[in-house]
């Protein structure tokens, strides 16, 4: 059966990951009490009126070297066939 292996070009480590990246803006209306209409006695920053998310990136990462490639090069530039 044959196996699909990825592997970093610069480092020839078999130690990638995928990650998503994302950034959000989060709102919180401010009212009488503590900022955010669902925060009364406390501000609970997961309580929050509007979230919105900004950018998000997915990318591949070496572990052992920190090189980073765009996730599409699974496809391809980073695999090795195995027998
Ligand atoms: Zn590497």
């Amino acid at each position: 059966m044959e196996k699909t292996q990825y592997i970093c070009p610069i480092c020839n480590n078999t130690n990638l990951i995928l990650r998503y990246e994302a950034s959000y803006v989060y709102s919180y209306v401010i009212d009488s009490d503590e900022p955010g209409l669902k925060n009364e006695e406390e501000f609970m920053s997961f309580l929050y009126d509007k979230r919105e998310q900004k950018d998000t990136r997915t990318f591949v990462e070496c572990v052992t070297c920190g090189t980073q490639y765009p996730y599409t090069f699974l496809n391809g530039i980073l695999e090795q066939k195995m027998q």
